[in-house]
Formats: structure tokens, sequence, C-alpha cells
């Protein structure tokens, strides 16, 4: 399985997964249809899945055109986002699998971001490494805004990807990473793998790459918010309860510039 990042609107990363044995395709979270249709050309190959997370707009936005161009193509989503995301034909829960080419992913249920988030991961196989598509829930340095979940949510959400092999790509839906990273310097500044990682991802930025796909491994030494049982950031929390210890690092962000 092939994976090709589409940069898209002003931050959003698009996902193309080629299958050159059969030659098809499946996007994940096509934010706009354009981009995915000219890589599709480009690949010859025909469109047989759309994987959404979630319902959000930047995430959902190309679902009817690309359904347009490739009616048999089969949407997918939570089961929660019923009703909220265009043309979805596949109801998904945590614990299903659904295949793709040669892999066959696992779902995962992250609600936090919405309600209904749902994150698919890829285990590895052989010396293949093991990729993990998580929409708005887990980010490079951060994690999604809360508009539909609680603290605690988020936390069960983001303790179930923390479990995933280190090794593991994490493919994010934005490029967050130096608002991120200035973030958690602001939590975690003493964190040495942190440092590195800022310094490095403003070297990447400045050099016009992507900062996506991250690791679980990098994540879990310096996103706070996979870090909510570190003594530094319940420091910087003033509290030692995980749900607390996340709900005031998430509300220091949501007010953080
Ligand atoms: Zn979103
Ligand atoms: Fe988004």
């Amino acid at each position: 399985m092939n994976i090709y990042r589409l940069a898209v609107l002003s931050d959003n990363y698009v996902f193309v997964l080629h299958d050159p044995e059969t030659n098809t395709a499946a996007v994940v979270d096509p934010a706009i249809a354009e981009p995915v249709l000219a890589k599709l050309e480009e690949l010859g190959a025909d469109l047989v899945a759309i994987f959404n997370t979630h319902h959000h707009g930047d995430h959902v936005g190309g679902n009817s055109a690309l359904i347009k161009k490739f009616p048999n193509a089969i949407v997918y989503g939570g089961e929660k986002d019923n009703g909220r995301i265009p043309h979805q034909k596949v109801f998904l829960r945590g614990g299903d699998r659904v295949n793709f080419g040669d892999r066959e992913a696992q779902v995962f249920f992250v609600p936090g971001h919405t309600y209904a988030h749902i994150a698919y991961y890829f285990p590895a196989i052989g010396d293949v490494g093991g990729e993990l598509f998580c929409g708005d829930t887990l980010f490079a340095g951060g994690c999604g805004r809360l508009f539909e979940g609680t603290p605690a949510e988020m936390l069960n959400s983001l303790e179930q990807l923390r479990q995933l092999p280190e090794d593991t790509r994490v493919w994010c839906a934005h490029e967050y990473t130096l608002g991120n990273l200035k973030f958690a310097l602001a939590v975690d500044g003493d964190n040495p793998d942190l440092q590195e990682r800022m310094v490095a991802a403003q070297a990447m930025r400045q050099r016009g790459e992507s900062t996506v796909p991250t690791t679980i491994g990098l994540e879990k030494r310096t996103n706070p918010f996979m870090r909510w049982d570190f003594p530094a950031i319940q420091r910087s929390a003033g509290i030692d309860i995980p749900d607390r210890v996340f709900a005031r690092i998430r509300g220091q962000k949501d007010n953080f510039s």
C-alpha cells in the first residue's frame, strides 16, 4: 500500500492510498475532490473506498464529487455519524475491520473532537510498518479541540492510540505542528526530546517540508496530550487526577496564542 499525502486548503492533509497490485485506490478524509481526482488520474487508479474519520466539512467536502466520478466507491464512517457524512454506506464501530487491497484496518472509536469520531489503523505486516489515520483526534504535538466530547472521553481515545506500537506512523489531518509544539514547550519546557523536536520541526517547515506523518513513539515522548500521567505535565496543570490534568491543559491550549 502506497500512501500519498496531499496538502489542501490552508492546512489540511488528504491521504490517497494506492494498492499497485489491483491498481485500486482509497482516500482518507477528502476535504476537496480536485487534487484527489488529479492524483487518481496520474495513477490511473480506480477509487474503491472513501474512509472518513468524522463529519466536519474539511474532511468530507470532497465526498459528493468523488462519488459522482466513482459511483461504486464505498463511503465508510462512524456509526454515530449517521446522516452527517455525505453518501455514507458503512457505519463502523470500534473493533470493526475494513479491507483495502492486501491490508486490513482496525477501527478505533475515538470520541472527543466529535462524538462519532473514528480512526483507521493498519497493523504492521512483515517488515511493513503500521499506519494510523486519526483525523482530528491526535495531531503532531497536540490533539483536536473538544467540540462534542469531554476531556475524559478524549483521554480515553488517546489512551487507545498510545497503546499502538511506537513505530506506527501517524497520519493526522492538519499541519498544526509548530503551533502545537510552541504550546507543548509552555507546559513541558524541560523535556529534551520536545526541545529537540521543535528545532527539527522548525527546520522542516523552513525547507517547506511536511511534519506529517509523525509516530506514536515521538508523540508519547513529546506531546503533552499523550502525557497526562507525567510529573512535568501534572505540575503545569497543578493537579494529578488524569481527567483533570487533561481538561486543564486542553483549556490552556484553547486560550494559548
Ligand atoms: Zn474536525
Ligand atoms: Fe479538521
